[in-house]
């Protein structure tokens, strides 16, 4: 009908204007190069993009809350059981495979050179463990102050933890390559200071926590019959306003894009000195995450779903350039709910429940990249693991993916976790951070592929309780 070719033409003209968004940032990006442009100068230019990336985290905290209380106050307690348990299989998998990919690739490649002199000294203080690692991915399950959880990130062993500054930095061959170590130096306190350290936390915000409240707290008003309707209805008609919201601002979200790409451009590092090693370490996390990306997870979702997983990828364009613009998933969130619900019309039972929780725990780029850079900077420091380091690396790879938060550069941060748990020095994480803020907007991508692609699996998977479900609730169905 007429108003199908309409809304068809829409939607696409949304893709055709972030892709041209995203080539437009980039030749404007090239071509603005030659300037120099001082740091007040790019921050004025890329202010536009700064504003996308504020309005869309302002949108993540209701957003997250009220999809999870009404996604899992819409379902009854054995299809959501069900839901999550096949949610938290796909979640695992996919995650394991993305680290084992990481782990071959990287040995296969073999980027570190070992020619740093091998500094491991035998007794290092390790200060974290897997252990530990996970009991604190636990306690940030439980904030004991919900309001601070909201504003306020958690406490945590490694929050304390000081980088300390290689002054051997320039003896390395990795040191010199980043020719500047001072500005090194500056970027990872900047990362320390505002990107947070603390596993599961958003921007500040305690995802994590908010994640396990807000489900228990919809499985509980989802039970509760009339007397929980009217907080049913709240958390209903706040969800609704929040996705209106999003509807705006995707409008600006193509302008915004071009110009946090375009300022990115302008502002990175000379290439010429990425040489060597760096340049190899990053073309083998890049092969790693197209291996995962392009072959893994259509594979898995055509095998699942007998669905062509490119149509699906299609409707996803707009939230995948939007991960590559803003290296955020959790900003990328109420884009990919839309793409989801509205492009490749997902149930809005699934994307409530699944994709907060997705965006959250479940990151395959990040994960994958964890395991590879660890690994990486054992070989430059000439440092053979033996089988069981290398299963640690794995596990301690997965649970900083977990516990990375969804914002820029987080998995640089939570690297921290898998290098002390084999005694790698983490002062090493400064070899690879010219290079991070372009692998973090290709491993975000690839988180946000994976939770969409997984809430589709899931969606296929229980399509049997959904339509139960529709059946015993006929009203709501017309309704809707
Ligand atoms: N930036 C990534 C994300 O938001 C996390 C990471 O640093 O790996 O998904």
């Amino acid at each position: 009908t007429k108003e199908d070719v309409k809304s068809y033409l829409f939607r696409n003209a949304f893709v055709l204007l972030t892709v041209t968004a995203v080539i437009v940032g980039t030749i404007l990006g090239f071509a603005l190069r030659p300037y120099k442009m001082s740091y007040r100068e790019v921050k004025y230019f890329s202010f536009p993009g700064e504003l996308l990336m504020r309005m869309l985290q302002m949108l993540v905290l209701p957003l997250i809350i009220s999809s999870l209380v009404t996604g899992m106050a819409a379902l009854d307690s054995k299809a959501s059981g069900k839901m999550g348990m096949r949610a938290v299989v796909y979640y695992m998998t996919t995650t394991i495979i993305a680290v084992v990919i990481g782990i071959i690739i990287v040995i296969i490649i073999h980027p570190g050179k070992g020619t740093k002199e091998n500094m491991y000294r035998e007794g290092k203080i390790v200060q974290v463990t897997a252990a530990d690692a996970f009991l604190d991915l636990i306690r940030n399950m439980f904030p004991p102050n919900l309001v601070e959880a909201c504003f306020k990130q958690f406490k945590t062993s490694y929050e304390k933890r000081s980088f300390k500054v290689p002054i051997q930095a320039n003896e390395t061959v990795l040191g010199a390559v980043i020719n500047n170590v001072s500005e090194a130096m500056e970027t990872l306190t900047r990362i320390r200071e505002e990107m947070v350290p603390v596993p599961g936390s958003v921007n500040g915000v305690n995802a994590l926590g908010l994640v396990v409240f807000s489900m228990c707290f919809g499985f509980v008003i989802g039970n509760m019959k009339e007397q929980g309707q009217a907080l049913r209805d709240f958390f209903d008609s706040l969800n609704e306003a929040i996705m209106r919201l999003v509807a705006v601002i995707m409008w600006y979200a193509p302008l915004g894009i071009l110009f946090l790409i375009a300022g990115k451009i302008v502002e990175m590092e000379d290439m010429g000195v990425i040489g060597g090693q760096l340049a190899m370490y990053t073309v083998t996390v890049i092969v790693g995450l197209l291996i995962h990306a392009v072959i893994v997870l259509p594979l898995l979702y055509f095998l699942v779903t007998r669905k062509n997983p490119w149509v699906f990828i299609g409707g996803l364009l707009q939230a995948l350039i939007t991960a590559l613009g803003t290296s955020s998933s959790s900003a990328t969130l109420p884009i990919t709910f839309k793409c989801l619900e509205e492009n490749n019309g997902v149930d809005k039972r699934i994307t409530r429940f699944v994709l907060p929780v997705g965006a959250t725990i479940n990151m395959d780029g990040t994960a994958l990249y964890e395991a590879l850079a660890a690994i990486f900077i054992a070989q430059v420091n000439n440092f053979d693991l033996n089988f069981g380091q290398i299963i640690t690396i794995s596990i301690t790879a997965t649970a900083a993916s977990i516990g990375a938060a969804g914002i820029p550069q987080a998995g640089l941060v939570t690297m921290v976790i898998v290098l002390t748990s084999v005694g790698l020095p983490t002062d090493d994480i400064t070899l690879i951070i010219a290079v991070d803020w372009f692998l973090d907007r290709l491993r975000t991508t690839t988180n946000v592929l994976g939770d969409s692609l997984g809430a589709g699996i899931v969606e296929h998977l229980s399509r049997h309780e959904l339509k139960n479900r529709d059946v015993e609730m006929g009203n709501s169905v017309i309704e809707e």
